[in-house]
């Protein structure tokens, strides 16, 4: 993890970057022989905490311990010495590292790494946008004093923050040029946007809320062959149902705040990476260890750091993930249907209808993870998560009148929660973007999107059936 080479090392520093070695080859085998051998839901319970640890240095803690104290103390300057060039795994201070960030880094990183031949690594974020932020920037950089063009390819089809990060942060005020991809499932349209000054490639998919897809392979395989990442925001899908990474993504980004976090406790993000990833940006450290490097370098000075308290609430909804992702997708499609009979419903956009047509690509994708190890399927198990979005007949104002006589579904911009939410994308979300970002992201204006939670679907389905007769 040497990320500092130009420290000196004094013989009393050598005796901590021993002891730290052995630790890290203890906890490499414990990786490898243990962990990688659970199952996801496993994972998802205990991550890297273990009995031994929280009995020896937690008191016994069963949970992770909320480490909220802003830096560690140091037994002497040789110790401080050598954490400080990140020779040993120490913490330092909470912007940097901290031990409860920690258990929540490496749960991510294991089970978006689940049934991947190779490692992945994860750096945790304030929130999405900041890892998508901190995911980008690396391949952004310029060689000093040449200004260089700079373009990256993106889906068109993505959430409405990534829409003004993108248009106007990087496009608009930096002068890097974002590409837009219109159909992400013609690659020669990908093809053709690349370039020589082309830095990475990125998609979102399932896309929030118009449920786009794309071939993850293909476009894998296209950046690849133009030594370029390909960069995945996975936040519908979360890794119970796809792992970008297996399928050839170099970085998954995550808006953990979303179903990661179902309960609702927070705002929370993370980036993870596969190690030894392919870029044209020429920078050793950055190819070996992404998420360490992003960690522990760029992060270090731009401050987009978690705070653990949400680290460990976080924690703590993911070790259900499996479960939940399962009975809201069920709801979902029970939802799905029923809307889709319903004569006051233009038109039902969900992944798992048949006639969608992204069905039969989103299919090759979307898998609850293990179901083929669970009673209840025995077999592998398509799943399409728990995001949907319908049309209201009659146009914008049915709409909204519709939205205004819920009763049960709460109106919120929100998304990933237990309890079903519904939002106007063009009224919210993707209100910023204008008419004409909304027409090029295809978000009409009668476009409702709805969040099914774990009540009882019937329950969701009254509350439904109520509002809209009163459009009727
Ligand atoms: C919400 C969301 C984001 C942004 O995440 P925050 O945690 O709100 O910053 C990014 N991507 C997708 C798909 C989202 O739904």
């Amino acid at each position: 993890m040497s990320m500092n080479d130009d420290v000196e090392i004094t013989p009393g520093m050598k005796h901590y970057i021993e002891h730290s070695d052995k630790y890290l080859a203890r906890r490499d085998k414990y990786i490898q022989n243990v962990v990688k051998k659970w199952k996801f839901d496993t994972i998802a319970v205990h991550g890297l905490y273990e009995v031994t640890e929280a009995i020896e240095d937690y008191q016994g803690s069963i949970i992770e311990p909320i480490f909220m104290s802003t830096s560690q103390a140091y037994r002497d300057s040789d110790e401080m010495a050598a954490a400080l060039a990140y020779k040993i795994p120490t913490w330092a201070y909470s912007r940097i590292a901290n031990p409860s960030t920690y258990y929540y880094e490496w749960t991510l990183a294991l089970l978006e790494g689940y049934g991947f031949n190779g490692e992945t690594s994860c750096c945790s974020t304030s929130s999405g946008m900041a890892a998508i932020m901190t995911a980008v920037q690396p391949f952004l950089v310029m060689k000093k004093d040449v200004y260089e063009p700079r373009n990256f390819v993106a889906t068109s089809q993505c959430y409405g923050g990534t829409y003004q990060q993108f248009s106007i942060r990087l496009m608009q005020e930096r002068n890097i040029e974002c590409r837009w991809i219109k159909d992400a499932t013609d690659i020669d349209e990908w093809t053709k946007n690349i370039d020589q000054n082309t830095r990475f490639l990125y998609g979102e998919l399932p896309s929030n809320p118009q449920l786009g897809f794309f071939d993850i392979k293909a476009v894998a395989d296209l950046a690849h062959a133009h030594n370029l990442p390909l960069i995945v925001d996975s936040t519908i899908a979360t890794p119970a149902l796809l792992r970008p990474i297996s399928h050839g993504a170099d970085i998954v980004v995550h808006s953990a705040t979303k179903t990661l976090t179902s309960s609702g406790f927070g705002i929370c993000g993370a980036v993870i990476a596969r190690k030894n990833l392919i870029t044209n940006i020429d920078n050793e450290q950055l190819k070996a260890d992404f998420s360490l490097h992003i960690k522990y370098l760029q992060n270090r000075d731009f401050g987009p750091n978690l705070h653990p308290l949400q680290a460990v609430m976080t924690l703590n909804d993911m070790r259900t993930l499996r479960s939940k992702i399962d009975l809201m997708s069920r709801s979902t499609m029970k939802v799905a249907e029923y809307l889709k009979k319903h004569p006051q419903v233009e038109s039902v956009q969900y992944l798992g209808l048949k006639d969608h047509p992204l069905h039969d690509l989103a299919s090759r994708y979307m898998w609850l993870v293990d179901a083929e190890h669970d009673e209840q399927y025995g077999k592998p198990t398509n799943r399409y998560g728990h995001l949907m979005s319908f049309c209201v007949k009659g146009g914008a104002d049915k709409a909204r009148l519709f939205f205004d006589g819920l009763q049960r579904i709460w109106r919120a911009t929100d998304l990933g929660r237990i309890k079903s939410i519904a939002t106007i994308p063009a009224i919210s979300t993707h209100q910023q973007q204008g008419e004409e970002g909304r027409s090029l992201a295809g978000i009409p204006p009668n476009m409702v999107r709805l969040c099914v939670g774990a009540e009882h679907p019937d329950d969701i389905i009254a509350d439904l059936d109520q509002a809209l007769y009163a459009v009727k």
